[in-house]
């Protein structure tokens, strides 16, 4: 009962009611501000959100270049191959001119075409994956032209954010430089118990009664809350949330 009447001021029923009114304004104020600031808080997460689209784009491109360069190491292998062949013909050849029969001269002759063919199939094969390192690259500049189409996309939707953060701000600025001329006129003692309940309630400390219920917190009041409250007489506030009813 006693937290229900909190201040009893003898104040006239139009007081009262002008008073409510204000603290109402106040309220509509202090709901914008709370909103604006959750919107505010809520920036950088938005932010990261949408710069962490990049991350499969660049692991994207990261993988395509990563298959270039292997594919270069192998034609590489195959490259050092071909000259450790080139390097066992020109010693063939060499032995070959020490032979001293014909038939060792052509065996050996068989020997270094072997090592000939050998040759050309690696020539070939360093030939088929040049044409696949060309193919890799294509891929490579494709990726790139996709991360910075989507680098662009992301720089234009974190502006946008920045531009709306700055909006915010100045918005924020406006609502609570009007928020404190309104404050300013209300009756101290109300402003004091609106302002103590808002900062438990963080979201509304003054709330109608609808049909006999506190629609802060939906509990049906006893009937003799709403006739004080009906009164006009004095701040009267619920007994389940304690936000003040009108
Ligand atoms: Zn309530």
């Amino acid at each position: 009962m006693p937290r229900s009447f909190a201040i009893e001021r003898g104040d006239s029923v139009d007081a009262v009611v002008a008073t409510i009114e204000q603290l109402f304004l106040v309220q509509d104020h202090d709901v914008r501000i709370m909103k604006f600031e959750r919107e505010q808080r809520d920036l950088p997460k938005r932010k990261a959100e949408i710069e962490a689209r990049l991350e499969g784009h660049r692991q994207a491109l990261a993988q395509a270049k990563s298959a270039v360069q292997h594919k270069q190491a192998d034609i590489k292998k195959v490259e050092v191959e071909i000259e450790t062949r080139r390097d066992k013909i020109r010693k063939l050849r060499e032995q070959q001119m020490q032979l001293k029969t014909n038939r060792e001269f052509r065996a050996m002759e068989e020997e270094i075409r072997a090592v000939e063919r050998d040759i050309a199939a690696d020539e070939e094969r360093v030939l088929m994956a040049m044409e696949e390192v060309d193919s890799l690259q294509q891929k490579v500049r494709e990726r790139e032209q996709q991360l910075r189409a989507e680098e662009e996309s992301v720089q234009a939707e974190v502006d946008g954010i920045d531009q709306r953060g700055v909006a915010l701000q100045a918005e924020l600025d406006r609502v609570k430089a009007e928020r404190a001329r309104l404050a300013a006129e209300v009756d101290p003692a109300w402003l004091r118990n609106y302002e103590r309940i808002m900062a438990n309630r963080r979201d509304r400390a003054l709330v109608p009664i609808e049909n006999g219920t506190c629609t802060g917190c939906h509990m049906k009041l006893p009937p003799y809350i709403c006739h004080e409250a009906r009164r006009h007489q004095a701040i009267v506030t619920c007994e389940f949330c304690g936000r003040m009813l009108a």
